[in-house]
């Protein structure tokens, strides 16, 4: 029987503007991660702590690598900034 605790809160994919649903320990649905450079890939799960989503204290380094991947994303696909700009 599942608790009502064990259903994690709506999350979706951090793609700028992207509404896809994913499960919290995911930073991008499966056709925006892909998109994203392996070495900026490898650096969300390098500073990944596991819970952080539950408990919301991502690191300094975790953000720094979403800030990495949003500069990427800013200079490779700017078209996905033009309805929706913030981080989070
Ligand atoms: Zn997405």
């Amino acid at each position: 029987m599942p608790r009502a605790n064990d259903i994690p809160p709506e999350h979706h994919c951090h793609w700028p503007g992207c509404q896809v649903k994913t499960p919290p320990k995911l930073f991008a649905c499966k056709m925006h991660w892909y998109m994203i450079p392996a070495h900026l890939r490898a650096g969300i799960w390098a500073a990944y702590v596991p819970g952080q989503e539950i408990r919301k204290d991502p690191t300094m380094a975790y953000m720094m690598a979403v800030r990495a991947v949003y500069d990427w994303v800013r200079e490779n696909h700017p078209e996905s900034f033009t309805t929706q700009g913030q981080l989070f």
